[in-house]
């Protein structure tokens, strides 16, 4: 395996958990859970993994300034105002929606962070206003780096393959890997690492805004595009990746009864605190899949908690829960 440059900020090993009262709850399987909203970085999440070799990618390339987009309550882009600010670079965040008069939660924390906010009225036209701020920055001479959408390149999917090292060295076993995946990198990461490390269980993403039919495709061509950045030659097929997309029906960020019950028993049964959008997302997954007997009551069942807490202080989800 290739080296490949990778700045350290996270706090890792993040801990494994048991949660024993949310398993007798549901009457389920062993259920651990993987403490990636603790990785670091301004209240961490699974991008802080990621931004190791995204920012190390971007210093190799000269870049004083990371850009970066997503929506106005966006996890990632908090996390790369942080990292921009703990490696001593520039944040400009192009964000979809309208900035309301008093910022809160990930929005208010951006501009703690020290990053400069671009919105853009609507989705469809986010990424040409994002490359506008990237050709503005490169001209004002600012050295832009692009962080790709949620730190989903081949480069930042790494962050989540050597998640899987740490993991085995953890010793600890599990069946299954559930979490909640979305643009996509965290679920290739983790399949890239299988193969690399030798975890025996099964990595099944839990979809919160995709369908399965492009999920795959996309997860398996990140899997293999990040394994040749370490120089590895394999093969991942859109059959070789396990998703369900049972539970993203309401759409992004849409909260339902679902989610609701699913924060709340994390809550009161562990005094864990899931984030509405993401975690609430795959956790109700995860909640039904064991309601419906998908899993054997002998297996190990491992949650990866990808963070997202923040966002239950926004205006929009604060009351809503
Ligand atoms: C971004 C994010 C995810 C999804 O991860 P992807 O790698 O984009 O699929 C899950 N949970 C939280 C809290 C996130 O911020």
């Amino acid at each position: 395996m290739n080296a490949i440059p990778r700045l350290r900020f996270a706090h890792l090993p993040t801990p494994i958990e048991d949660l024993p009262r949310l398993s007798a709850a549901l009457g389920g399987p062993r259920i651990l859970v993987k403490r990636d909203d603790q990785t670091g970085l301004a209240f961490g999440g699974n991008k802080t993994r990621k931004l190791e070799f995204l920012v190390a990618e971007a210093q190799a390339q000269g870049a004083r300034t990371l850009i970066s987009g997503g929506a106005l309550q966006s996890n990632h882009c908090r996390q790369t105002a942080a990292a921009a600010a703990r490696c001593g670079m520039a944040c400009i965040l192009v964000l979809t929606g309208a900035a309301p008069a008093r910022p809160s939660a990930n929005l208010l924390l951006d501009g703690w962070l020290g990053a400069r906010i671009v919105t853009v009225a609507e989705r469809k036209d986010r990424d040409r206003r994002l490359q506008e701020v990237f050709e503005q920055s490169q001209a004002a001479g600012e050295k832009p780096y692009l962080v790709p959408y949620g730190g989903s390149s081949p480069t930042g999917a790494l962050g989540y393959a050597f998640a899987v090292e740490e993991f085995m060295q953890q010793g600890v076993d599990a069946d299954w890997f559930v979490f909640g995946t979305s643009s996509g990198g965290t679920h290739a990461g983790l399949m890239l690492g299988q193969r690399l490390f030798g975890y025996g269980g099964k990595v099944l993403g839990i979809s919160i805004d995709e369908a399965e039919d492009w999920l795959k495709p996309h997860v398996s061509a990140l899997a293999t595009a990040a394994g040749e950045c370490l120089g590895e030659t394999i093969r991942f097929t859109p059959d070789d990746v396990l998703a369900d997309a049972s539970y993203c029906g309401a759409g992004y960020g849409v909260l339902t009864d679902a989610e609701r019950e699913a924060v709340r028993l994390f809550a009161r049964s562990e005094g864990l605190l899931l984030d509405p959008v993401y975690t609430g997302r795959a956790a109700a997954g995860l909640i039904n899949l064991v309601r419906k007997g998908f899993f054997k009551k002998s297996d190990t069942v491992l949650f990866w908690h990808t963070g997202g807490q923040p966002a239950l202080f926004s205006e929009q989800y604060a009351n809503e829960l």
